[in-house]
């Protein structure tokens, strides 16, 4: 077996789910939405299902979505993407990332990450024979350290890898953020892939900004969308790449030979789905917002500290508030079997868990009101 793959278990999402199912947990864990999916998008994939055609579509994606993935980055960020040449559907935000970290990481590459960070990233890089680079942010304001972020920056550095909205921290990053990061991307000659898929999930009056925009970004920056977080449709795995194309060429390459195309009804429903009125994307952030506050202030009631949360489907708790007296792996199993209620720990998402904070859980609030109300009753009832 090939020893950097190998060498990690089984992902904590799986982990929770199954221990969730078995408990007959209200799972708050593994984050997908639930009750969520828009009528009419589902609608759209039931026509196209039936009307077919079933075969392999083209290996970049149908005309239909990677013009409505065009137009979105238009209408929403000013952007002027050329649907032919620098837009490209892939299998999931997933596969998007290991297309770009595969088609653009050459062995000792160096790649700067920001940990906490998403459990596919490391092993990836690690698999391309990228040499990680990581920089921790802390909480409970996770402000960039600018000096050791400047300072993973090097001669070798292929590229930074910049999820923002950012899971499982909640960090958007801000505009003096991105121009910080945007200056060392340039002075290193360097490329950002950016995981944006939580996007449409930024609270309280703030916009995404992808670092696309930036000045000098446009020709050195990979944007990443996910339509199982724009739709709370994550079986789907429905992504999109966009990026110049002399940059797009490589991360098409590896697409072409790790799935090759996107089942073509899914992508016909997407398609009509960014095609809607864009009142309805900015509508998904506004009843978040309120799912978001509503768990916030359950937790809070049964006295744990909440971190602030100003985009994805994350809520982080403090769990020391409450008086458990144990590490945050057996704080949620804990919840699970003896609560009913899942949620995963912070420390899954850090390189070394036994050197991350150990005193967190993830709650996802993407689920209907009913859901949190019950999760947050079977947690007062336990503590
Ligand atoms: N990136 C991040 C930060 C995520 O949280 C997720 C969630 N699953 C993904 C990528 C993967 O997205 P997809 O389901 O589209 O593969
Ligand atoms: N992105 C989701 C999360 O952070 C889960 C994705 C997965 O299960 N691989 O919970």
């Amino acid at each position: 077996a090939n020893s950097v793959l190998s060498s990690y278990g089984t992902t904590i999402f799986t982990v929770m789910s199954k221990l969730a199912q078995e408990h007959g947990a209200v799972n708050l864990g593994q984050g997908f939405p639930e009750g969520l999916e828009p009528p009419a998008v589902l609608r759209a994939a039931a026509a196209a299902a039936e009307a077919g055609p079933h075969q392999y579509p083209p290996m970049m994606g149908i005309p239909a979505l990677r013009r409505a993935v065009a137009e979105h980055d238009r209408q929403f960020y000013g952007l002027d993407l050329d649907p032919e040449t620098e837009v490209m559907v892939t299998s999931g935000a997933t596969e998007a990332l290991a297309d770009c970290l595969f088609g653009l990481i050459e062995p000792g590459d160096e790649v700067v990450l920001i940990e906490p960070l998403y459990d596919s990233y490391l092993p990836i890089v690690r698999r391309a024979g990228g040499v990680p680079r990581l920089v921790r942010i802390q909480p409970p304001d996770w402000t960039l350290p600018r000096e050791a972020l400047a300072a993973a920056f090097s001669d070798r550095t292929k590229l930074v890898l910049l999820n923002s909205p950012m899971n499982p921290s909640a960090k958007v990053f801000d505009d003096s953020e991105l121009t910080f990061l945007a200056d060392l991307v340039i002075r290193h000659d360097a490329y950002a892939v950016c995981d944006e898929v939580y996007e449409h999930l930024v609270f309280d009056g703030r916009r995404h900004v992808p670092l696309m925009t930036r000045p000098g970004m446009r020709e050195r920056c990979v944007r990443i969308g996910s339509a199982g977080k724009t739709f709370s449709v994550t079986s789907w795995k429905v992504g999109y790449v966009v990026a110049a194309p002399a940059l797009l060429a490589p991360i098409a390459k590896t697409h072409q030979f790790l799935t090759f195309t996107t089942p073509t009804c899914l992508q016909t429903a997407v398609a009509f789905g960014l095609g809607q009125d864009p009142a309805v994307l900015e509508h998904l952030a506004v009843d978040m917002a309120a799912r978001r506050d509503r768990l916030a202030d359950g937790l809070r009631a049964l006295g744990f500290a909440v971190m602030d949360c100003a985009g994805t489907y994350f809520l982080t708790a403090d769990i020391r508030g409450v008086g458990f007296d144990g590490g945050d792996e057996d704080f949620c199993r804990h919840i699970t079997t003896e609560a009913g209620v899942t949620a995963v720990p912070f420390s899954a998402f850090y390189q070394d868990p036994a050197a991350a904070p150990r005193h967190y859980a993830r709650f996802c609030f993407a689920k209907l009101d009913s859901a949190l109300d019950e999760a947050v009753a079977r947690l007062a009832r336990h503590f």
